[in-house]
């Protein structure tokens, strides 16, 4: 395990009297407004990655109760085509182990566990990676409590966002989450027409429900309560009986969202997956369409690193692409019928 020295500690916590008092007053989300506003000072990386947002090209498909964003986005290529084999990790240093980060680099305190720290190849105009201060591998199950509380720590403007070690976590051996606005999520934005349209409702309790959501792209459970109990229970619950009916020796592969509002508690999403990439990922020529559906993809906005993917990609290749990662309608039921029967 390697840890980082003293020295790299005292000068990779931002820290300013404002940013204590707020740290101290649990609002985890004005100090990160003024970490990202420094950083953009301060770091010529990630302002210019900030900048390139102002014009990266978009356009919206219309689907059933929903609308899906395409992002044509160059930054994020070495993402997309992550090699995320277990040699190639190996064989490179850790980019999230403090000690490999950039000078200019600095990030929000998190109980002394975890560091947050601005993306600087950011999708949205927030954009965070909240990096496990040891280099110790990504996997849900030890960590499946901090995500809950991290989301309300930051819930006054952000969710928090997990991938799996098999679908889309490009650092498997290093543990993090991600932090964007809750506004950016379109996911969030349709919940109610997503439940009305495409939704069998699972667990019906006073103030902790669980619905069933296939909306013809996506397959996906999500738990609203405030009982951090009944949450733990459903998703271990979920990943126990998804682990037994695949054969995968690491975690389950699953793409997660949480969000916290004090008002409705939380709102946990998780997206069952099949596969890592989609056929066209590997296709040649004219067939290749470049790109990795990770939890942002799953939210609603697809990034492709290519502008000519971008120019061609059409409705039928996003239901392609979902259809080659998302599980099976058989699998989708017996999972949801395994919850309804245990919880
Ligand atoms: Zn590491």
């Amino acid at each position: 395990m390697k840890l980082h020295n003293s020295n790299i500690e005292r000068d990779i916590v931002f820290s300013t009297p404002e940013v204590e008092e707020l740290i101290k007053g649990n609002n985890y989300s004005d100090a990160l407004v003024i970490l990202l506003r420094n950083q953009k000072l301060d770091w010529d990386l990630l302002s210019r990655g900030f900048d390139s947002l102002q014009n990266i090209k978009t356009k919206t498909f219309q689907f059933d109760g929903f609308t899906f964003d395409v992002q044509f986005n160059p930054g994020r290529l070495k993402s997309t085509t992550a090699n995320v084999t277990r040699s190639a990790i190996e064989n490179r240093e850790c980019f999230l182990c403090l000690e490999n980060l950039p000078q200019e680099q600095k990030g929000i305190n998190y109980k002394d566990e975890f560091l947050i720290l601005c993306n600087p190849y950011p999708v949205f105009f927030e954009h965070f990676t909240i990096v496990f201060r040891k280099h110790f591998p990504q996997r849900i199950s030890e960590s499946f409590h901090t995500f809950l509380k991290l989301s309300k720590k930051l819930g006054k403007y952000y969710s928090v966002l997990y991938n799996g070690t098999e679908c889309g976590a490009s650092a498997p051996d290093h543990l993090h989450f991600q932090a964007v606005n809750k506004n950016s999520l379109k996911i969030l934005t349709h919940r109610d027409l997503l439940i009305k349209k495409h939704t069998e409702k699972i667990i019906d309790q006073r103030k902790k429900e669980v619905f069933g959501i296939n909306d013809g792209l996506r397959k996906i459970i999500l738990i609203k309560s405030k009982d951090e109990r009944f949450i733990t229970n459903v998703f271990v619950t979920f990943c126990s009986s998804f682990q037994n009916s695949t054969n995968l020796q690491n975690e389950p592969m699953i793409n997660m969202i949480s969000a916290f509002d004090e008002k409705e508690g939380w709102q946990i999403y998780i997206f069952p997956r099949k596969a890592h990439r989609p056929k066209c990922f590997y296709e040649k020529g004219d067939k290749k369409l470049m790109i990795s559906p990770a939890v942002i993809d799953f939210s609603g906005t697809l990034i492709l690193p290519r502008e000519e993917d971008f120019e061609k990609i059409n409705k039928n290749d996003i239901h392609n692409i979902f259809n080659d990662v998302v599980v099976g309608k058989e699998l989708f039921d017996y999972l949801k019928a395994h919850i309804k029967k245990t919880i």
